[in-house]
């Protein structure tokens, strides 16, 4: 029987569809897309992938994204090492520093707490935030979503920091149940930060 199957073809369409919420209508759309697309274009698009994951690394103290040693915010001196903002994703960093309210540092933790998806808190950054404790820090903003793995997690944290007797506080009113940070205005995120409450 004839085969008109082309591996390279259903290599490159696997590997699109791999990607998160990518299925294989779009997966297919892409691949035939990349066939069409000029030899040079081409190889500018592989570059800019294995370029940014090659150069791109957790900071060894915050473990937001950099490119360099430390991340941008940890090299500031300006910043304020005695507030901690503890966010999930890098990406809530950026929508953070929009508001341009908060001057503290942040720590991230690269996920939730998510017993449905097999993500335990050994998974996440947990420890990292931990050694970070000291006298200086004198409070940790648990800017976790406010989705149920979200709120998980800041308990968790909430229970392991506060016996450490620093002040734990959580993102008040402002962003809606079930809302993530990055999608949140500048206003909303603005409110949450100022009415952050006791955990
Ligand atoms: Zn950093």
């Amino acid at each position: 029987m004839a085969s008109y199957h082309l591996a390279p073809l259903e290599a490159l369409m696997d590997a699109m569809e791999s990607l998160p919420g990518i299925g294989p209508k779009s997966a297919q759309r892409m691949a035939y897309h990349i066939l069409r697309m000029p030899e040079e274009k081409v190889r500018a698009f592989v570059k800019a992938i294995t370029d940014a994951h090659e150069k791109i690394h957790y900071c060894p103290v915050c473990c937001n994204l950099t490119d360099g040693e430390l991340c941008a915010i940890c090299r500031d001196e300006k910043r304020d090492g005695s507030i901690l903002c503890v966010v999930e994703d890098p990406r809530d960093i950026f929508a953070l520093e929009r508001v341009k309210d908060f001057t503290g540092r942040y720590h991230v933790l690269h996920g939730a707490i998510s017993p449905m998806d097999g993500i335990g808190p050994e998974q996440l950054k947990i420890q990292e935030l931990l050694k970070r404790i000291t006298p200086e820090v004198k409070e940790v903003i648990m800017a976790t979503n406010a989705t149920l793995e979200g709120e998980t997690t800041a308990m968790y944290i909430a229970r392991l920091l506060k016996p450490l007797g620093v002040r734990v506080t959580r993102l008040g009113h402002g962003v809606p149940v079930g809302g993530e940070l990055e999608y949140a205005d500048n206003v909303t995120l603005q409110m949450s930060l100022e009415s952050r409450k006791e955990l």
